[in-house]
């Protein structure tokens, strides 16, 4: 069987005994003894050590891929002096399908009306806000002071421009430079064969942690806010089927279907970690290895996507912005549309993805048009479940741009992209 399958059946697998589990705790069929076992032994033990450790291998290889995938990428692409304009390219591109994505949702919110009904619920909100960063400190952020620092912290836009600079760097650097740029090529190979030995377990790791977090959901909230839920989720099916595909076909000639088919098991990973973050290393080899997009464009595009381009996280936000607006019964006219797509889409440039960010996203938003951010606190229930499924499509969104930013820069292999041997491009 190939991987592929394995991790699809792991992640079904995972969410049947998640269930399974989640109904004899809360129907206490077994009585309280059994279940006390599953509980403590299974989901919170064996389950959360092997999801934990598995999350942690993921992200043990992010920070050094990126690092050295990019100097390499760089020093290739300022060869050609091609650096400014695949950087202006791919920038325009995440920015044009997040406001596509954040439009659509006022569209679809607008349409059916999730917050109708729902005002009863005004007076159970409470949410604490965090702090939002400053659109003048997330510009002044992105440029490191210490490249360590921002290793050691996993800073990814500095990461970034470290590792800009430095293939620029080897690539003007003579035969110094060319000893340097061979080493990193070298090193890519080894790291890239680490994260395909990691990929190995995928299934094992997609299987624990969705079993756990399905033994563990409340399914209540979801009924209460079924028609929100269901709002979220169509919109993000609509984007991730319609509109990348649309886009795809439109703006570099490509099939979709086989874009969509072989991100399955960075979609899976995405969903079960439900950090874009930590999906980087599978997100970056699917892309290269499966799309044949080259290392030069998707070391750039692949952790800038994780990092800035948030389609998902971008239809949440329009969804229950609207929400808000009419479950506290405030109109917030054209303009505070208009405000709601500028503060989405420049909020994603600001914040990292890591489970959870949204909802940080989500209270700027929400200050900029004046609705209270104790609303929140309602939603807060049925997030988990629709982090899960955006990180899938942020990833998803991320591995489109890649392709069309490749195709128009003569740098995907179209050969790999329409192989239908997915397995034996996996590793
Ligand atoms: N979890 C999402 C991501 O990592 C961000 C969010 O929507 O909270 O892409």
């Amino acid at each position: 069987m190939g991987l592929t399958t394995r991790i699809l059946l792991a992640m079904l697998l995972g969410i049947v005994v998640g269930v399974l589990f989640n109904f004899l705790s809360t129907s206490q069929l077994l009585g309280s003894g059994v279940t006390g076992v599953i509980d403590t032994y299974l989901v919170d033990g064996l389950f959360d050590i092997a999801g934990r450790i598995f999350i942690a291998s993921l992200k043990l290889m992010v920070v050094p891929l990126v690092l050295v995938s990019l100097i390499c990428g760089a020093c290739a692409l300022s060869e050609g002096s091609r650096v400014g304009v695949l950087a202006v390219k791919t920038i325009m591109l995440y920015l044009l399908t997040t406001a596509a994505a954040i439009t659509l949702a006022l569209l679809m919110g607008t349409l059916f009306q999730p917050g109708e009904g729902m005002e009863g619920l005004v007076a159970e909100a409470t949410f604490e806000a965090p702090p939002s960063p400053s659109l003048k400190d997330v510009l002044i952020d992105i440029f490191p002071t210490n490249p360590v620092e921002a290793m050691a912290a996993g800073n990814m836009l500095q990461i970034i421009v470290f590792a800009l600079l430095m293939g620029y760097a080897v690539s003007r650097s003579g035969e110094p430079g060319r000893r340097i740029a061979s080493f990193f090529n070298d090193l890519n190979d080894v790291i890239m064969r680490m994260v395909g030995v990691l990929m190995a377990f995928a299934p094992y790791g997609v299987f624990a942690l969705l079993a756990k977090l399905f033994a563990q959901l409340g399914v209540e909230a979801i009924v209460q806010l079924g028609k929100y839920f269901l709002v979220v989720l169509a919109t993000l099916l609509l984007h991730a089927l319609g509109v990348y595909s649309l886009l795809l076909k439109l703006l570099s000639g490509l099939n979709p279907v086989e874009l969509i088919k072989k991100m399955r098991p960075a979609m899976v990973f995405a969903f079960s970690t439900a950090s874009s973050a930590a999906t980087i290393p599978v997100t970056l080899a699917t892309v290269e290895k499966r799309l044949g997009v080259d290392n030069k464009v998707a070391a750039f595009t692949v952790p800038l996507g994780a990092t800035i381009n948030m389609d998902g996280t971008a239809i949440m936000q329009g969804v229950a912005t609207v929400f808000f607006a009419q479950m506290y019964g405030v109109d917030i006219g054209l303009s505070g549309y208009l405000m709601v797509i500028l503060t989405a889409t420049l909020a994603s440039v600001g914040t990292a993805g890591v489970p959870g960010v949204g909802l940080i996203m989500l209270a700027m938003v929400l200050q900029q048009v004046g609705l209270p951010l104790e609303g929140i606190g309602i939603i807060l229930g049925v997030d988990r479940l629709l982090d899960m499924v955006r990180t899938a499509v942020n990833i998803t969104g991320d591995s489109v741009v890649s392709a069309i930013v490749a195709k128009s820069e003569g740098a995907l292999s179209e050969e790999t992209f329409n192989d239908r041997n997915y397995d034996s491009a996996a590793n």
